[in-house]
C-alpha cells in the first residue's frame, strides 16, 4: 500500500479491519460506506438502510485516549492513517466526526448492555465516544478472494442455485454431515462459511478447517462444495446474526441460506416465534432462508433421523451437541462413531494430544488386528484401528 503523508493515526483492532474489509468488498451492500450522523439516526429509528434490514448503524468508533484525542481535533478532509497491531492497514479521509454513546451502541448490537452477556463486556472496551465517517482504504483482501472463489465454482458447474451454510463445526459431527448432504440434494453448489471467531475457547480455526476440508475432499462431490472463511466479528453478534448472515451470503452470490437449529441468532427467536417471523426480520434481502429440521440419533430407529420423521419419544433420542462432543475429545475420549466419523475424531485427537501415546508400536501390535501391515504406526493409525476395534462385537 502506498504510504500516506500524515502522522495522525487511528488505532483499530482486527475485528474492525475485517468489518471494514467486508464493507469495502461490497459484501454488506446496500451499505457501502461508513454511516454519518444522519444515517446513524435513520438506521437507529428504522433498523433499515435503503429498504433493507440492517440492525445497527455501521460506524467506526475505536476506543482509547489517543483515538479520542485525534478524533476530537480532526477537520473535514484530513487523512488519518489506520493502524492495527503496529501495522499500517489503511487510511480514512475524514468526512464527519460525531459523538456516540458506547453503552447504547453495545445495546444495539447485542440487544442488551448487561455485562453478564459474553460479548457486551468485550465490545464495551472497544467502542469509543466518537465515530468517524468518510472514504477509506483498507488492506484486507480475504473477502474479495473468497468472492472470486465462489464465482469460479459457480461458473465451473453452471450453478443455478447456490446455498450458503454458516458452520462453526466445533467439531464437525454426523448431524452437520447430514445437513450438508441434505442441502446438496436440493441445490447445485453449497458454500460452507467456516466461522473464524476472535475468541480462543474452541478448537482452533486451523483444526476445524483441516477437518472440514478432509470431509469435503473425501466424502462429498468436491466441485459442488466451496469452503470460505468468514471472520466472525462483533457485527454478527447475537440476535442480529441471521440478518447479517443473509446479507453477506446474498452479496457473495448465494440465493439460499440454510440455517441449523442451533444457530445462535435463530435459537433465541426460534423458541418464541415461528420460522416465518425470523424470515420477516430479514426485509429487502433477496435470499431464500430455510431453517433445517433438527437431527438426532434415535436408539429405536437405530439411525440418524429428523425429529419430524421419527415417531419415538425424546427419551430415545441423542442430540448432537457440539459442546458435549468437544468435551469428550478434550478429555481424550473417542466419541462414538454414531456421533462423529472416525477419521475426524482421530485427526482432532492427534492435534489435541501431540505425542501422548508412549510405546505406540507395542500397543499397536499387541491389541490391534492386522498389526503387521504398518511398520511404524502413527497416532492417527492407532486411533483409527482402535475405533474399529470398539465397533467389533463378539459372535459368541
Ligand atoms: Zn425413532
Amino acid at each position: 500500500m502506498e504510504s500516506v503523508k500524515t502522522d495522525r493515526t487511528l488505532f483499530i483492532d482486527h475485528e474492525a479491519v475485517s468489518a471494514l474489509g467486508l464493507l469495502k468488498a461490497g459484501l454488506l451492500h446496500p451499505v457501502t460506506k461508513l454511516m454519518g450522523s444522519q444515517e446513524t439516526e435513520d438506521v437507529l429509528r428504522d433498523a433499515q438502510y435503503k429498504g433493507c434490514s440492517f440492525p445497527f448503524p455501521f460506524i467506526l468508533s475505536p476506543s482509547g485516549i489517543t483515538n479520542e484525542k485525534v478524533l476530537s481535533s480532526t477537520a473535514v478532509g484530513e487523512t488519518l492513517v489506520l493502524m492495527c497491531d503496529s501495522v499500517e492497514v489503511g487510511y480514512i479521509v475524514v468526512d464527519e466526526v460525531f459523538e456516540i454513546n458506547p453503552k447504547k451502541r453495545v445495546k444495539q448490537i447485542y440487544g442488551t448492555d448487561h455485562e453478564s452477556h459474553p460479548g457486551v463486556k468485550q465490545t464495551l472496551k472497544r467502542v469509543g465516544n466518537y465515530a468517524v465517517s468518510g472514504d477509506f482504504h483498507i488492506d484486507y483482501k480475504e473477502a474479495l478472494r473468497a468472492k472470486q472463489a465462489i464465482q469460479k465454482a459457480k461458473e465451473s458447474i453452471d450453478a443455478k442455485h447456490t446455498t450458503a451454510i454458516m458452520v462453526a463445526v466445533n467439531p464437525l459431527h454426523r448431524a452437520h454431515e447430514r445437513l450438508i448432504r441434505q442441502t446438496l440434494d436440493n441445490t447445485d453448489l453449497v458454500v460452507l462459511y467456516l466461522l473464524k471467531p476472535y475468541t480462543q475457547d474452541n478448537l482452533s480455526f486451523e483444526i476445524r478447517h483441516k477437518v472440514l476440508s478432509y470431509f469435503v475432499e473425501n466424502f462429498l462431490p468436491q466441485n459442488r462444495v466451496v469452503i470460505v472463511t468468514l471472520e466472525h466479528s462483533y457485527i454478527f453478534a447475537g440476535h442480529n446474526e441471521v440478518i447479517l448472515d443473509a446479507l453477506v451470503a446474498k452479496n457473495y452470490g448465494c440465493d439460499r441460506l440454510v440455517i441449523g437449529q442451533h444457530h445462535a441468532g435463530v435459537g433465541m427467536y426460534y423458541t418464541q416465534h415461528s420460522n416465518q417471523s425470523i424470515c420477516d426480520r430479514v426485509k429487502g434481502i433477496d435470499i431464500e432462508i430455510k431453517i433445517s429440521n433438527e437431527f438426532v440419533y434415535c436408539n429405536e430407529c437405530t439411525t440418524l433421523v429428523s425429529t419430524h420423521t421419527c415417531p419415538h419419544g425424546k427419551h430415545h433420542h441423542i442430540s448432537y451437541r457440539s459442546d458435549s462432543i468437544l468435551n469428550l475429545l478434550q478429555c481424550g475420549i473417542i466419541p462414538p462413531v454414531v456421533l462423529m466419523r472416525k477419521e475426524l475424531s482421530a485427526m482432532i485427537l492427534c492435534e489435541l494430544f501431540v505425542g501422548r501415546i508412549q510405546n505406540i508400536d507395542k500397543l499397536y501390535h499387541d491389541i490391534l488386528p492386522s498389526a503387521g501391515l504398518i511398520e511404524e504406526p502413527s497416532d492417527y493409525d492407532f486411533y483409527i484401528k482402535l475405533i474399529e476395534l470398539y465397533q467389533t462385537t463378539s459372535l459368541t
